[in-house]
């Protein structure tokens, strides 16, 4: 039962801190833990004892030399301890479960119907959660919800989502009542964000925006691998920021939104005039970006169109974005991610043109899964705190 399970789920501030450090980097024994928290090797043996009792941290097999005193054994976090994430874009749910260990234990598509209620989303998940704590060990921490949408401060509620068409829903506490879990919401950006900073390619990088490219798009600012929480909530919603084509109208009413250029609908135009809106519906974005990259590199007009207009507009919006935050690097996500090495190459040509330096666009491997590795990462945070 979660009930009780989330009671021997309590931490202290300092098994916080042993979590943040096992989870950025290799193993550690209890000897470098203690010299890079400032705490006595007492205390630490204190903390790693009560972790080990409830399943949190493990040994390793391997045996740590160097520091002051004899070898110990290395520790690492354990995958006992499961965060869940739900993924909700427009043409599909996913479903990821990720060991506080790292490792992702479940991923799969959740049968949520097109444009779905409140009530339908919760319904589905609820399902497919009941199912999984059901077939699957473990102490489960938490869920978390990647939305295209705006939510509250206190990430409990959905403010306004455009694509959903939902008004102020109070989906955590519908979630939570149903799961006894606690839940949390974030925008999608900012979940791809958090997957996307903890990416190897990205270790020693401090300070990075995450632009993420769907339906709409976002940004979100990272710190450290983790989002910067100096930000007020909403921050990022730049998917309606006036950079656009001021000709073309908005789903959110007014004209020349960021959205109505480099959005998907403005992306898919030149491809369904073409007669490929069927592969839309049966691929979802990232299998069209993935059919466009193919259909330019044999070179169909319409195809290599659409990317050299997609790269202009979005090159031209990045840099803008750049210029502002002064990042120490930039990830991609979304569609625009599935457009291949030749899209991206002309886009660092011409973002880099534009602030006539390097490009600061980082490629990495989280790719499409992003939104939802993060959601989960979101969902093991949740572990309550004493
Ligand atoms: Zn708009």
């Amino acid at each position: 039962m979660a009930g009780a399970s989330s009671g021997s789920a309590m931490r202290s501030h300092n098994e916080s801190l042993v979590i943040a450090c096992l989870r950025n980097g290799a193993p550690m024994s209890r000897a470098q833990l203690a010299e890079r928290l400032g705490l006595t090797r007492a205390a630490i043996s204190r903390i790693i004892a009560s972790m080990v009792e409830r399943g949190l941290v493990q040994e390793t097999g391997t045996r740590a030399a160097g520091g002051s005193g004899r070898p110990g054994r290395h520790l690492e976090l354990s995958n006992a301890w499961v965060g869940i994430g739900l993924d909700a874009r427009v043409d599909r749910t996913e479903l990821v479960c990720l060991g506080m260990g790292g490792q992702v234990l479940r991923r799969e598509t959740l049968d949520v119907p097109d444009g779905p209620s409140p009530e339908a989303f919760v319904s589905v998940a609820t399902r497919s959660i009941t199912a999984l704590r059901k077939s699957m060990p473990g102490t489960f921490t938490g869920i978390g919800v990647a939305l295209p949408a705006k939510v509250s401060d206190d990430r409990l509620e959905v403010k306004r989502s455009h694509h959903f068409g939902w008004d102020d829903v109070p989906l955590a506490r519908m979630l939570s009542e149903r799961m006894d879990l606690p839940v949390s919401l974030r925008h999608g950006a900012e979940c791809a964000a958090v997957a996307n900073a903890r990416q190897p390619e990205l270790i020693g990088s401090n300070r990075l925006l995450h632009v993420q490219v769907g339906s709409g798009l976002g940004l979100a600012l990272t710190r450290n691998r983790d989002l910067d929480d100096t930000l007020p909530v909403g921050w990022g919603g730049a998917g309606h920021a006036l950079l656009g084509d001021p000709k073309r109208l908005c789903i959110c009413g007014r004209h020349g939104c960021v959205d109505t250029v480099v959005g998907f609908e403005a992306f898919a135009a030149r491809g369904r005039a073409a007669g490929f809106g069927d592969v839309v519906v049966d691929q979802g974005m990232d299998g069209f970006a993935a059919l466009v990259s193919r259909e330019a590199a044999v070179g169909q007009c319409w195809a290599l169109e659409s990317l050299e207009e997609l790269a202009e507009d979005l090159g031209r919006i990045l840099a803008v974005f750049v210029a502002i935050e002064v990042p120490d690097g930039v990830t991609l996500g979304g569609y625009v991610t599935a457009l291949g090495s030749d899209f991206l190459d002309r886009l660092d040509e011409i973002v880099s043109g534009h602030l006539r330096a390097k490009s600061p666009i980082v490629r990495t491997s989280a790719g499409a899964d992003a939104p939802g590795l993060g959601a989960a990462m979101v969902g093991l945070s949740l572990i309550a705190e004493e």
